[in-house]
């Protein structure tokens, strides 16, 4: 007689070797390395401010501006930073895009004794979304869709060789994997990073921002070190596209991933 076996999904489990928050600073995907260096230090509307070795996670402007309270309660000054802006030639200001932490050590400064000094909190996606540097979303025409996905996480030896190449199977393999929300967070994060790039490219065709660019690269950094800045998400209600409750309720949204558990839906999961 044939037994049929069952194959399980494995679960992915993180076993809290804290490796992840130990090694903050540079850890971007080659890809998206090469992405960054040709594309942001001032050829496109977003500049990065500081090189790509010094930068570590990016913190969206409301996920910074939490953890500017929250390294206060934990005694900790965590360095948060200006990471990529956009220097507006129609108001004179830089528009902070994404923050980072600047800490002397390759280590999160809100790591203590191997442990996140922030861990009940909502934290940003960036902790949420590991072992995954990105979901599925961004990349849809299949090519290296695998490739910088995942960040380097020992618990992911069991799980990495069973992820399918056939993108419907991906994305249902994944959401089974990770009973921990990391790959709805990815997914979510995917989500947000598109919302900005549409958002920034619909207020340049409405004309209400003018982004300095084209410009040699230290003359950009020195002037959008010397403007005035404000937050990307403030000044969207500061030019009235959206109200301050508009701007709680969308950052809400983002929080508890709302549009990722919709576009998963779509997969019949
Ligand atoms: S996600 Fe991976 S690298 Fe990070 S603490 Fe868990 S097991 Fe360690
Ligand atoms: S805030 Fe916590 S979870 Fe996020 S990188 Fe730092 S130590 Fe890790």
């Amino acid at each position: 007689m044939l037994i049929k076996i069952q194959s399980e999904t494995p679960k992915f489990k993180c076993n809290a070797c804290g490796s992840c928050c130990s090694h903050i600073r540079g850890i971007v995907p080659k890809e998206d390395r090469e992405f960054l260096k040709q594309n942001v230090f001032g050829k496109m509307p977003v500049v990065q401010l500081v090189p790509v070795e010094q930068m570590t996670f990016p913190l969206w402007d409301w996920e910074a501006k939490r953890f500017k309270e929250w390294q206060h309660e934990v005694n900790v000054d965590a360095k948060i930073k200006p990471l990529r802006a956009i220097m507006d030639l129609n108001s004179n200001k830089a528009i902070i895009l994404t923050y980072f932490m600047d800490s002397k050590t390759d280590a999160c400064p809100l790591l203590k004794d191997s442990k996140c000094s922030i861990y009940h909190t909502k934290r940003a996606y960036v902790c949420r979304l590991f072992p995954f540097n990105r979901g599925p979303f961004l990349n849809q025409d299949g090519m290296h869709l695998k490739e910088g996905m995942f960040g380097d996480c020992g618990a992911m030896e069991h799980i990495l060789p069973q992820v399918p190449d056939d993108f419907n199977k991906m994305v249902k393999f994944l959401n089974e994997a990770f009973p921990d929300d990391s790959f709805l967070n990815a997914v979510q994060n995917d989500i947000v990073i598109e919302w900005m790039n549409k958002t920034i490219i619909d207020l340049m065709r409405k004309r209400i921002i003018k982004p300095a660019m084209n410009y040699p690269y230290n003359f950009l950094l020195e002037r959008i070190t010397n403007a005035r800045t404000i937050d990307f998400t403030d000044f969207l209600v500061q030019v009235g596209c959206l109200t301050e409750k508009e701007k709680e309720g969308l950052i809400s949204r983002f929080d508890d991933n709302v549009d990722a558990k919709e576009k998963l839906k779509q997969f019949e999961l």
